[in-house]
């Protein structure tokens, strides 16, 4: 693993420094990450996992996975397994596993108390009428002719809201806090609305659901959590966030702090966004390789610690950065480059036969599986008669500094063999089937003496290799900024996954496990994809190595 244990300086880090110095909150840091279980998680997500988790532990405190259930259309059973799921595989352990849910006869007494103290009323606009009556950042809101309800005709109100008397929009529950506000949130932000859905924990108990703003907050307060750290877009809420705490006042004393989201270039970080490109088919689900997501980050072939280096690479900051996809790459190159065993495929093979090579016989090379890390041991390679090559490894006219195979030229086949190209067989097409070549038995092993053989190229045994199939991965997205597009899914990348379907491997690869990684030499990282059955192999191209043509 190349996760570093030095943990970088940041704002949150000092912030947090700092409190425990003072005291504040007797020294306990206690965090949340709070998703709404309505899409799977993606790298934002572990941004954020990353810090909330990692912040706590490294204060001795803890961290709790809450659940935001607030609005049952679009939360699922999936989703919540799904993101505990990531949560742990990411290597986290929450303290416990809680829900907003569970606090819903809580948030409804708090409620009433705000109503009680005239701090909250029924509305019976329109949702188009609070909408008008809202303003605009540069004009004050005008205030609701329901505003001067009593409490005790809101309370009844609510009642009926509750108990499912009236239709949904017919109502909402207001915070009455001031329509004239340069900050829109405290414009009376509605806190309840009337929704008749099924909740998948509730079940038919609620049908009035309580909103984010006002459900956070208390959230955080009963679960005692002290550090509420959230993405910048919430930072215009905060003001939101401390009144209903202040006019409440229940036990915890949380506070919110905002941090930069992360943006990543040629992608799209929205559960919102994902769910669409899932449900219209563009990628062939939550588990997608080219997607964002933990689990098609898994599926790619990126581990845990990989994706805990990028969070930690990226860091911490109080704007909004675009980062660079090669950040992310070369965290789990880097890795990789250290930890996989080599190996040779050819994605779209071109059949050599050596001519000069005994029919019938083979020989056992030794090769290494790794170049530095002996402690990953060798494997046996037969070399024979025939062979397959990269068909774009050779060519019959070769552009300039084209050092690999070409009619009348020779090449040095990796851990084997140099060879010269005497043959090119064509079909009535005039397409190449194969390439007849002879070998020169003093090259095993050692720098071809007295003549020049510029290029290595991979190859596999004809006989000991199968075919199987090699997805290969580029970007999802053809601009670094999808949602400047008037309509994103116009910049999905046509080509983002090209599968070799006739690519051939080691027939002992046939058996690895899913998940498992290799360097296939000259190519990148491939992992085994769940796809692979026993009949073929299926892998998915983790990432391409630095320099495609090393070596
Ligand atoms: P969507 O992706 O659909 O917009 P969301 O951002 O609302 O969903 P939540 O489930 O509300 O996702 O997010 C859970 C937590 O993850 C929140 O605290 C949120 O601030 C954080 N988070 C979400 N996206 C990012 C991101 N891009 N970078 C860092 N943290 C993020
Ligand atoms: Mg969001």
């Amino acid at each position: 693993m190349t996760e570093s244990d030095s943990a970088p300086a940041h704002f949150i880090r000092s912030m947090i420094e700092k409190d425990v110095a003072a005291n504040k909150h007797n020294k306990l840091v206690a965090t949340r990450f709070p998703p709404e279980p309505n899409g799977y998680l993606h790298l934002g997500h572990a941004k954020s996992i990353c810090l909330n988790f990692g912040i706590a532990e490294e204060f001795n405190g803890w961290t709790n996975l809450r659940f935001d259930d607030t609005n049952p259309d679009k939360e699922s059973e999936e989703y919540m397994s799904a993101i505990k799921r990531d949560v742990a595989w990411l290597g986290f352990k929450w303290k416990s596993l809680c829900y907003a849910s569970d606090y819903f006869d809580q948030l409804y007494d708090y409620a009433r108390l705000l109503v009680e103290k005239g701090l909250a009323y029924v509305d019976s606009l329109s949702a188009d009428e609070i909408r008008e009556y809202r303003g605009s950042l540069t004009t004050p809101g005008k205030e609701s002719p329901y505003r001067n309800r009593s409490p005790e005709q809101s309370l009844e109100l609510l009642e009926g809201m509750k108990n499912g008397d009236f239709n949904e929009g017919e109502h909402v529950l207001r915070l009455k806090i001031d329509m004239a506000s340069s900050n829109i949130n405290l414009r009376d932000p509605a806190i309840y609305r009337i929704k008749k859905t099924h909740h998948y924990r509730t079940a038919d108990k609620w049908n009035i659901y309580p909103l984010y703003d006002y459900t956070h907050c208390l959230s955080d307060a009963i679960e005692g959590i002290t550090h509420s750290l959230c993405t910048l877009e919430f930072e215009d809420h905060r003001p939101l966030y401390n009144w209903v705490l202040e006019q409440t006042q229940p036990e915890g004393s949380p506070e919110q702090t905002e941090f930069g989201p992360l943006n990543l270039e040629y992608t799209i970080l929205s559960k919102r966004k994902l769910v669409q490109l899932v449900n219209s088919g563009k990628v062939r689900g939550w588990d997608d390789p080219r997607m964002p997501t933990i689990a098609g980050l898994r599926r790619r072939g990126y581990t845990p610690g990989s994706i805990r280096e990028f969070c930690r690479r990226i860091g911490v900051t109080k704007n909004d950065a675009v980062i660079d996809m090669l950040v992310l790459e070369n965290c789990i190159r880097d890795e990789l480059n250290e930890t996989a065993e080599r190996r040779m495929a050819v994605l779209e093979p071109l059949k050599v036969v050596i001519t000069s090579w005994p029919e019938g016989t083979s020989e056992s090379l030794n090769v290494a599986n790794h170049p530095q890390n002996e402690a990953l041991g060798s494997r046996k390679v037969q070399f024979s008669r025939e062979l397959y090559i990269e068909q774009s490894d050779f060519a019959e006219i070769p552009p300039p500094k084209f050092k690999r195979l070409t009619p009348g030229g020779e090449v040095r086949l990796r851990s084997g063999y140099v060879i010269r190209c005497d043959e090119v067989v064509k079909d009535e097409n005039g397409e190449i089937i194969e390439l007849r070549c002879s070998h020169d038995a003093d090259t095993l092993g050692q720098k071809p003496q007295g003549r020049k053989v510029k290029g290595v190229i991979h190859w596999v045994n004809a006989d000991d290799s199968v075919v199987a199939e090699i997805r290969v991965y580029d970007r999802l997205f053809n601009r670094p900024d999808p949602l400047a597009e008037e309509d994103y899914m116009d910049a999905l990348n046509p080509n983002s996954l090209i599968s070799f379907i006739d690519a051939r491997i080691d027939r002992t690869l046939a058996r690895a496990e899913t998940g498992s990684v290799y360097q296939f030499e000259r190519q990148g990282y491939f992992v085994v994809d769940p796809d692979t059955s026993p009949d073929q192999a299926v892998f998915n191209r983790v990432v391409a190595l630095r320099d495609t043509w090393a070596g």
